[in-house]
């Protein structure tokens, strides 16, 4: 069925080897217009706050709509857009229209753009950052990047540098997938992190797994005393959301409090405190 779309060749359900090169070329000549052809869009989803029960903040998750094969995840085409060199081009629009979107919600609320480690090592992300909120007006307060911890790695002074200038600016930083990486507590240390996002690997063993348990509240503590706040990812209980409460944890974000949504469904619909 896919061979009748002329740009359907990559057919995900196909088997044989030989078809998987076939398809990541078509996928990459596809990706290679996304931009232009206007296929690219901005998710929102809610973070909130455990204490006041207020949403503080929105991520913002990219979406590719694909003409043939509807939306695409981020985590099959961020690869490839980093492997062939798309993701700064990529990453400088997410900037711009996160921030753009932003001005037009309430002053108290904060929106997080994921940045690849590319977009740090080829130094391309504070012209990004500077450039995205002078077009759009919105302060820099109200700005978080997420790095992983690969973005720390090998050139650490490069990334330190980087991190460290972007900081000055008034721009929040904040260590995504906590837990999944290399997880060095002298990362903690050594770089201007505002938050830290605890992993969903570890929020789905957190009812089951005395040790999940165990790790999430050391890391919540070792995050207080180094004043840094904690965000839990992939909330999807309530009974989660209370043991997170219960451990001191600051922000929660996952399906409980609301999936990622387009920016002109509004953010009135998310709420903690009706819970
Ligand atoms: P991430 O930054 O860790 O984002 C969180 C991911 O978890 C998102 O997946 C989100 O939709 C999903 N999620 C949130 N709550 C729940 C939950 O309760 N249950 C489940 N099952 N999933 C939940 P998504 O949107 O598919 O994005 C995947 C990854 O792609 C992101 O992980 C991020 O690493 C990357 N990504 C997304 N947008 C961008 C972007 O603009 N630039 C870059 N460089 N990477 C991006
Ligand atoms: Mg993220
Ligand atoms: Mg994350
Ligand atoms: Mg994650």
């Amino acid at each position: 069925r896919a061979k009748t779309h002329r740009q359907g060749m990559y057919c995900f359900y196909e088997p044989k080897m030989d078809h998987n090169e076939e398809m990541r070329l078509a996928m990459e000549l596809d990706l290679r217009q996304a931009l232009t052809k206007d296929q690219l869009e901005v998710f929102y989803q809610p973070i909130a706050e455990i204490a006041s029960g207020k949403i503080i903040s929105v991520e913002a998750l990219l979406r590719w709509r694909h003409p043939v094969r509807g939306y695409i995840s981020p985590a099959v085409f961020i690869p490839l857009a980093e492997e062939i060199g798309l993701i700064t081009a990529i990453g400088e629009w997410v900037l711009r229209r996160a921030c753009a979107d932003a001005v037009q919600w309430p002053k108290t609320m904060s929106v997080s753009v994921n940045v690849s480690t590319i977009q740090l090592r080829d130094n391309s992300i504070t012209a990004a950052v500077e450039s995205a909120l002078s077009c759009s007006g919105l302060e820099p307060s109200r700005l978080i990047l997420e790095l992983t911890e690969s973005a720390l790695v090998g050139d650490n002074e490069g990334a330190f540098t980087i991190l460290t200038k972007l900081k000055r600016s008034g721009i929040g930083l904040a260590l995504d997938d906590f837990g999944t990486g290399y997880s060095s507590l002298s990362y903690l240390r050594k770089f201007p992190f505002d938050k830290v996002k605890i992993d969903k690997s570890f929020i789905d063993e957190l009812t089951g797994n005395a040790d999940n348990l165990a790790i999430v509240e050391a890391i919540i503590r070792l995050c207080g005393i180094l004043k840094m706040g904690t965000t839990a990812e992939g909330v999807e209980t309530q009974d989660q959301l209370d043991l997170l409460k219960s451990i001191g944890c600051e922000l929660v974000q996952g399906y409980l409090i609301g999936r990622p949504q387009p920016f002109n469904r509004g953010v009135d619909a998310w709420s903690l405190s009706e819970r």
